[in-house]
């Protein structure tokens, strides 16, 4: 494991599948079309979404989906877009694939079952690869999502499997509460167990933010910042915006000397 001076791709979460502390969090179709184009202008190559609409229900509708793509795409047309597939608690499996037919170039495959928080987050084996192959036949990248150690041997197995294009992307999501907790040397445990060539990214959810982020960037891997995974940009200070933690993100890879990612560079790492 080298330490990197390549440009960081960073991925802003714009809002999540559970209700936030933080007064601030996007709440309507409106708020995330605003937070998404702010934090592409902040320095976010790739938005991750949870769909909402306009009345603030949680929907994973197409047509939902749709129509944030264009309008974000109207302000800021380069800006890679990554749909979940992990929806909230409580969705069936057909409704969490809805976010697909809406074409985003990236979803999110959540690679197995654990508790979240106080919740059950079911991943079964027959779940998965059926996403993996809705996603190849649609030509949309996975970005595999890993909470714990076998997810990522779970995710790995698609690689093998051939439904998943080179190179593979992994995002390590440490600290959920039932999941791998954000330690570095948990960090370095994970990304050991990586197929050879991922792509990787990592964030942690919680406090330890910013001092995982800075791991992951010395160890040559990606980072996510929004308000899905944190809702503090200091100690004791909520987050105003997704484009503020974006801009905390960048100041840090400027700081080490990684460069930030532009859309293009990041879909030529990605193979887009
Ligand atoms: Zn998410």
């Amino acid at each position: 494991m080298i330490a990197s001076d390549a440009p960081a791709l960073i991925t802003c979460p714009i809002i999540g599948g559970f209700p936030s502390n933080n007064p601030n969090h996007p709440r309507t179709l409106g708020d995330i079309v605003r937070h998404g184009i702010e934090a592409a202008g902040a320095g976010a190559a790739a938005l991750h979404i949870h769909a909402r609409t306009h009345d603030g229900e949680v929907t994973q509708d197409a047509a939902a989906y749709s129509e944030i793509r264009d309008a974000i795409r109207e302000q800021a047309p380069d800006v890679i877009l990554n749909f979940t597939t992990g929806g909230s608690v409580g969705m069936s499996e057909d409704e969490r694939l809805g976010s697909l037919p809406a074409g985003p170039e990236l979803g999110s495959l959540d690679c197995g079952t654990m508790n979240f928080g106080d919740a059950v987050f079911t991943n079964t084996p027959q779940f998965i690869e059926r996403t993996a192959r809705e996603m190849h036949e649609r030509g949309i990248k996975p970005e595999i999502e890993c909470f714990d150690a076998g997810m990522v041997m779970a995710g790995t197995r698609l690689v093998r499997e051939g439904l998943v294009d080179d190179p593979p992307l992994f995002q390590l999501v440490l600290g959920v509460q039932g999941g791998a907790p954000a330690r570095v040397d948990t960090l370095v445990h994970l990304v050991t167990l990586l197929p050879p060539g991922a792509i990787w990214a990592a964030a942690a959810i919680g406090p330890p933010h910013f001092p995982l982020m800075a791991a992951a960037l010395a160890m040559g891997g990606h980072i996510r910042s929004g308000m899905e995974d944190v809702a503090y940009v200091a100690r004791g200070e909520f987050a105003t915006s997704n484009a503020q933690l974006v801009t905390r993100a960048a100041s840090l890879c400027e700081a080490i000397g990684r460069p930030v990612a532009t859309p293009a560079q990041a879909r030529e790492l990605l193979g887009l």
